[in-house]
C-alpha cells in the first residue's frame, strides 16, 4: 500500500542564490538532528545521506527546521557544497 511520496519527508533548503526557501526532499528513513545532548547519537547527513555521530557534524547552512535551526551535515557536505555557496553569494 505504500506510495512512493510516503517514504519521503519534505523539508526546505535555503537557496543562497535566490534567498528564498526550497522544498527539499529526503528519504523517510534518514535520521536528521538539529539538536542533540549526546555526541554518540546516530543520525544521517542531511545533505549527502552518510552515517554520522552527532559529535562529528556541522551544523548546515542549508537544510533548516521549521524553526530555523540547521539539520547535521557531514563534514565534506559543509566545506565543499555550503561554504562555497554561501561565499559566492556574499560579495
Ligand atoms: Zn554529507
Amino acid at each position: 500500500m505504500e506510495q512512493e511520496e510516503a517514504l519521503m519527508a519534505t523539508l526546505r533548503r535555503w537557496n543562497e542564490a535566490t534567498r528564498e526557501y526550497e522544498p527539499y526532499e529526503v528519504p523517510d528513513h534518514w535520521k536528521l538532528l538539529a539538536y542533540s545532548n549526546d555526541m554518540d547519537e546516530p543520525c544521517n547527513c542531511a545533505l549527502c545521506g552518510r552515517e554520522l555521530a552527532f559529535g562529528e557534524c556541522y551544523t548546515s547552512f542549508q537544510v533548516h527546521t521549521p524553526a530555523g535551526f540547521g539539520y547535521m551535515v557531514c563534514e565534506a557536505c559543509h566545506f565543499s557544497i555550503e561554504v562555497p555557496q554561501r561565499m559566492a553569494c556574499r560579495g
